[in-house]
């Protein structure tokens, strides 16, 4: 039988039901809506089930409250549900409990904050960072420039012609002036899967730390910190059903525990004179401000939907309609489609028709109905290594089908004929 129900999970998706096509200037469905949905831009963001909306309107109808510092009674609540998120946070990814899960705005959030507390203090001129050709501009942009105001140096793990991380590459560079490894994951245009545990050993066996960017497998697979043993690592939970303005850092505790603080102010200091201060406990140390209170309570709710079918699953039915995309788009001679075969990848494929453009393509796309994504999403420099200024993205969710794909397909054979 088949892994999970799609039928009964696109139910909690009113969104999905939506036409498309008509006046953009007022948001939601309207009169010249007319294009059924075809929802293929996931690995950009998400859709919200049910559960995870009401937890969010449940939220504000009923206990909305300022955290940590409240003994009115609403304040308590509202605290109590929030910190247990960062214990279900905690459980979903192998962390041995809330002082390691620190909640941010996003991923890139996650990155900057380790870059800032972690990169500014300990890096220096001989030191490196080794990064893949396939990160994402959140890790490569960062990075980069905290290597420059450290006198660091960037190396890059070369990505072989068929979209595989060059392994013996990463030995090669991997030494002693090594102090940090940050990896992604999964590929958000390759569709690679890193081997982050094999990366994080050689990483420690240099006395370096690994920094796994998760933004893409934390939605789609089961992922153990623990297992990989990452010293860092980072996704957001706009991309796995949760709303946006939520991420999550994941630190070992006790590095967390020797990093200064990356923001300062209110909800994260126990004690203030008027010439110093004082931190509190974890995770709270790096989360100043009144923090993401809904954000968390409904990431709680979106892990606890993803747990009800199971990442096992989850992955599954991400493998098997990546694989059939990737065997139809492959399938047509003027299509190059990136990164390595179907059943290696990640739940998304990027591509191109010969001689049109990303934009031009998703354009017809879109007139279809079909959601996608082009541009150089947000990698530039692994667009000029492939030799090309963009690619279109189709990427896929828990509640997307077979049908789906084939009207994806469809679209693009149409863009064929038009573009002949
Ligand atoms: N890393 C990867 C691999 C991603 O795909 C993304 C999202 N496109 C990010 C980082 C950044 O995520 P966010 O925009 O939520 O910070």
């Amino acid at each position: 039988t088949y892994p999970i129900d799609v039928g009964a999970i696109r139910e909690d998706f009113p969104i999905l039901d939506r036409m498309v096509g008509g006046d953009i200037e007022t948001p939601g469905e309207g009169e010249g809506d007319t294009q059924p949905l075809v929802y293929l831009d996931n690995a950009a963001t998400s859709h919200t089930p049910e559960p995870v909306v009401d937890s969010i309107a449940d939220y504000y109808r009923g206990y909305n409250s300022n955290v940590h510092r409240g003994i009115h009674h609403l304040s308590q609540e509202a605290s109590v549900a929030y910190e247990a998120a960062h214990d279900r946070v905690a459980e979903f990814i192998g962390a041995s409990g809330r002082e390691e899960v620190v909640f941010t705005k996003n991923t890139t959030e996650a990155m900057n904050l380790v870059a800032y507390a972690w990169g500014l203090a300990e890096l220096g001129p001989g030191d490196t960072v080794v990064l893949t050709e396939m990160e994402h501009h959140a890790s490569l942009v960062t990075w980069q420039q905290i290597a420059k105001r450290t006198g660091a140096d960037i190396e890059f793990i070369r990505v072989d012609d068929e979209g595989r991380l060059d392994m013996d590459h990463a030995a090669a560079l991997i030494d002693d002036s090594t102090e940090m490894v940050s990896v992604v994951h999964v590929s958000n245009v390759l569709g690679t899967i890193t081997p982050a545990a094999e990366l994080a050993e050689m990483a420690h066996a240099h006395d370096a730390y690994i920094f796994v960017d998760g933004a893409q497998s934390a939605p789609t697979r089961p992922v153990d910190v623990e297992a990989i043993d990452a010293d860092f690592f980072a996704f957001s939970g706009h991309k796995m059903l949760g709303p946006t303005g939520i991420g999550v850092l994941y630190g070992k505790e006790h590095l967390l525990e020797a990093m200064d603080p990356y923001l300062y102010g209110g909800e994260m200091i126990r004690s203030v004179t008027y010439e110093d201060s004082t931190w509190e406990d974890l995770p709270w140390k790096f989360e100043a401000g009144t923090p993401v209170i809904a954000q968390g309570i409904a990431l709680h709710a979106a892990i606890d939907y993803l747990d009800d079918i199971g990442m096992q699953n989850v992955r599954a039915h991400e493998d098997h309609l990546a694989e059939y995309a990737y065997n139809r788009l492959a399938g047509f001679d003027d299509v190059e489609v990136y990164g390595p075969p179907g059943d290696e990848r990640g739940g998304l494929v990027a591509f191109n028709l010969a001689g049109v453009h990303a934009h031009d393509l998703s354009s017809i796309l879109n007139d279809h109905g079909v959601a996608i994504r082009a541009g150089d999403h947000c990698t530039q420099p692994l667009h000029d290594k492939l030799g090309v200024p963009a690619s279109t993205r189709a990427s896929f969710y828990i509640y997307n089908t077979r049908e789906e794909i084939d009207a994806l397909v469809d679209a693009v054979d149409d863009a064929r004929q038009l573009f002949a």
